[in-house]
C-alpha cells in the first residue's frame, strides 16, 4: 500500500464558494452501500472520519487531504436518500458545479458492487460527468463475493459497456475485504494526480 494515499479529513463543503484551493483531486462516487467508504478506507490505509450517512442529511462533499496540496473527495452515496426537494436542488447545484467546472478535478473513481454493476443511477452519473472529457475508473468492489471466473466475466462485460460510452473509461476488480486490486487502483489514481 502506497503511503501517498494516506489521507486525513480536511473539510466538508456545502457551497461551491467553499471549495478549497487544490493542486489536483479525485472524486469518489457510487450507489449507497456499493462499498465506497470501505474502498476509500482501504486506499487511505486507515479509517477515515466519515460524516453520517443518514438519509435526508445535508449532502456534502467531503475532502480528504493527501500530500502536495492534493485531495480525495467523497460524494454522498446515491440511490436511497430521500432528500427534500429544496435540499435536492441545492445539492444538484453543488454537485453539478463541482463535477462540471472544478478544474482541479482529475477524474472520477466510480464504485460499483461487482454483483450489481452499471445501474441506471450509475449511468446517469456517467452521463453527467463524461462531457467533461475527464477519465473515469470503475472499481468493481466486493470481488471476493464472486468466484474468480464470475468476477472476470463481469469485468469483461463492464469493460465492453464502458468502451461504448467513451475512450477514457476503465475498470478493475477490487476487494476492500481482501485488499485486492489496491495496487492497480493506486497506480491509476497516482498517474491522474501526477499529470500536470
Ligand atoms: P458505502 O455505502 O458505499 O460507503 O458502502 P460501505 O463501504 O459502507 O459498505 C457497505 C457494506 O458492504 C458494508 O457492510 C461493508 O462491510 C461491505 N463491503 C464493502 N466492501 C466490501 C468488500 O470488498 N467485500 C465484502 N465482502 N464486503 C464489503
Amino acid at each position: 500500500m502506497s503511503a501517498y494515499f494516506h489521507a486525513a479529513f480536511f473539510k466538508s463543503v456545502a457551497r461551491l464558494e467553499d471549495l478549497p484551493d487544490s493542486e489536483g483531486e479525485i472524486t469518489f462516487a457510487g450507489r449507497s452501500n456499493a462499498g465506497k467508504s470501505s474502498a476509500l478506507n482501504a486506499l487511505a490505509g486507515q479509517r477515515l472520519a466519515f460524516v453520517s450517512k443518514t438519509p435526508g442529511r445535508t449532502q456534502l462533499i467531503n475532502f480528504y487531504r493527501l500530500g502536495d496540496g492534493r485531495f480525495l473527495t467523497d460524494l454522498p452515496g446515491y440511490g436511497y436518500a430521500r432528500v427534500p426537494a429544496a435540499a435536492r436542488a441545492d445539492w444538484e447545484h453543488l454537485l453539478g458545479g463541482y463535477l462540471q467546472t472544478r478544474s482541479a478535478l482529475r477524474g472520477m473513481a466510480l464504485i460499483m458492487d461487482v454483483r450489481h454493476p452499471l445501474t441506471e443511477l450509475d449511468r446517469r452519473m456517467l452521463a453527467w460527468f463524461l462531457p467533461t472529457g475527464k477519465p473515469v475508473h470503475v472499481l468493481l468492489t466486493k470481488a471476493d463475493k464472486l468466484s474468480r471466473a464470475a468476477a472476470l466475466d463481469t469485468l469483461k462485460r463492464v469493460e465492453r459497456e464502458l468502451a461504448a460510452l467513451g475512450s477514457k473509461l476503465t475498470a478493475q476488480l477490487f476487494s476492500s475485504l481482501k485488499k485486492s486490486g489496491l495496487e492497480q487502483a493506486e497506480a491509476r489514481f497516482a498517474a491522474w494526480l501526477a499529470a500536470p
